[in-house]
């Protein structure tokens, strides 16, 4: 794989400050294929400076040509869709047809749907006497996962040059050669030098450097819960504008008028796509207990043929923690009826599809974030008892409901508390909100809530 031996700042492939270098791993096969300089914080500091710098001018562009930027961006997102999804699979290890249509397709549409909304959005508005201007925060810290490597950086890095914001982004380690391949787009599509700026390195220097630094304004994160929140506490102690984007535990509630088999088979292929490692996965499964057996069967099978399918896990690390989780259920007294903690192959991080039975909403496999491709199939007596199981986690990120019509789902989706919830397999929006409620998170990413983080008012009164 290509990679860069420095750092994109102020429009240019920069030596880094220092010598170290972290090396980047195919999870399928445990090869390094890569060495990407590992940032501190003389990088950070080169970085936030080219933000500052460019700020003003990309501040006073009219709207109308940052969005002729953003457009073109996505173009180039567009022309190199093959070569997006080959880096994905090569170091996140997601098989290559899942990297084509949601690793490298779902940027390419929240790109495009920021060049829309930087072109349409009313960035000033009259209220009685006055005038109310909707202005860029300033310099933002966007710090993402290597989940979905390339969504995450697109998901802040768009609506931030869509607000007329500047940005230094500090990637996961993992996944360094997508936010490469994302800056040499941001080159071509000819976004002016300073305005996009990228620092690889590791989360405890760099990372930490950028979340600190007095430059920044705004501190974008995804990521885990416990560094959340002491990137929260940190941008509290300065009075910086933040948005954490955190884990989910998130319920798939199957009310007993629901079809049964299509709610069960879509909820553990949401789980399963990504090797259960979506902050949003639905990895709680409420049944019924009218229909509790028929749909542990269901499940099984569904998580039996998907099977080989399923990528490995991104790293070493995470292999063994969720092979922990597993084990610990069984521990708990859950039931396997898919999978196991045993890895399926020799070579990779491979997990294979797992399902328990049997499942108490205390257990820790019923409460803790996974990151894995496993499901937990939880008992019901009655709607009030489902809905206290589905709310009773410190998470409120995502959520499905299923019943025999909309209305039936849409009553109870309306007394979960979480910030999306898919109705009877309600399809992906680009312009919806996401984000959490509860320790999932503080803010909104994607469409005009997205946007509106970034901007911060001013009202001129006459
Ligand atoms: P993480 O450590 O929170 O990583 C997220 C980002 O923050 C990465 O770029 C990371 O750098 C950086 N970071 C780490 N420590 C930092 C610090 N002290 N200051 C500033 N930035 C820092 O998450 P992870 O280790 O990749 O994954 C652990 C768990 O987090 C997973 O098992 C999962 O439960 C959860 N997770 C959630 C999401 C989500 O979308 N909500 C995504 C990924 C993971 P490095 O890459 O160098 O660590
Ligand atoms: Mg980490």
């Amino acid at each position: 794989m290509k990679a860069h031996d420095g750092m994109y700042i102020g429009g240019e492939w920069r030596g880094a400050a220092g010598t170290d270098t972290i090396a980047v791993v195919n999870p399928a096969d445990e090869q390094v294929i890569a060495h990407v300089p590992a940032g501190i914080a003389e990088d950070v500091d080169a970085a936030v400076f080219a933000a500052h710098e460019a700020f003003p001018a990309w501040a006073a562009t009219p709207p109308a040509e940052r969005a002729a930027r953003i457009a073109a961006l996505r173009d180039v997102l567009v022309a190199r869709k093959d070569e997006i999804a080959e880096t994905v699979t090569a170091e996140l290890g997601a098989p290559l047809q899942f990297s084509q249509t949601v690793h490298a397709g779902v940027p390419i549409l929240v790109a495009g749907s920021y060049a829309e909304l930087a072109a349409s959005y009313a960035f000033e508005e009259k209220v009685g006497n006055s005038i109310v201007y909707a202005e860029p925060v300033g310099v933002v810290g966007a710090i993402t996962p290597w989940n979905y490597p390339l969504h995450q950086i697109v998901a802040k890095v768009a609506p931030a040059l869509a607000a007329g914001c500047t940005v230094v982004l500090k990637p996961a380690e993992d996944t360094p050669l997508t936010a490469q391949l994302f800056a040499e787009a941001v080159h071509e599509a000819g976004i002016p030098a300073g305005v996009f700026n990228l620092v690889t390195g590791l989360g405890p220097v760099a990372g930490q450097a950028l979340a600190e630094h007095p430059g920044v304004d705004l501190v974008s994160f995804t990521g885990s819960t416990a560094v959340g929140k002491q990137i929260g506490a940190t941008a509290g102690g300065a009075v910086k504008r933040v948005a954490l984007e955190l884990g989910g535990k998130s319920a798939n509630v199957i009310l007993p008028s629901a079809d049964l088999a299509k709610a069960v088979g879509v909820g553990i292929a949401n789980v399963m796509g990504n090797s259960g490692q979506t902050c949003s996965a639905w990895t709680r499964m409420l049944v019924h207990t009218s229909r509790y057996d028929e749909a542990v069967e269901l499940a099984a099978e569904a998580a039996a043929k998907y099977g080989d399918r399923i990528g490995p896990l991104v790293n070493a690390k995470q292999h063994t923690r969720v092979r922990g989780y597993i084990e610990k259920g069984v521990a708990e007294g859950a039931r396997l009826v898919a999978g196991g903690p045993e890895a399926p192959r020799e070579q990779g991080y491979f997990v294979s599809p797992t399902v328990f039975a049997d499942v108490t909403p205390e257990m820790a496999i019923a409460q803790e974030e996974i990151f894995g491709p496993v499901v937990s199939i939880i008992r019901y007596e009655d709607e009030g008892d489902a809905l206290r199981i589905a709310n009773g986690t410190v998470y409120g990120l995502a959520g499905a409901v299923w019943a025999a019509d909309d209305a039936e789902a849409v009553a109870f989706a309306r007394r979960m508390d979480t910030g999306q919830v898919d109705i009877n397999g309600g399809r992906f929006n680009p312009l919806a909100p996401f984000g959490g409620y509860k320790q999932s998170g503080v803010g909104r990413e994607l469409g005009a809530h997205g946007l509106s983080e970034y901007l911060q008012t001013k009202s001129l009164q006459f």
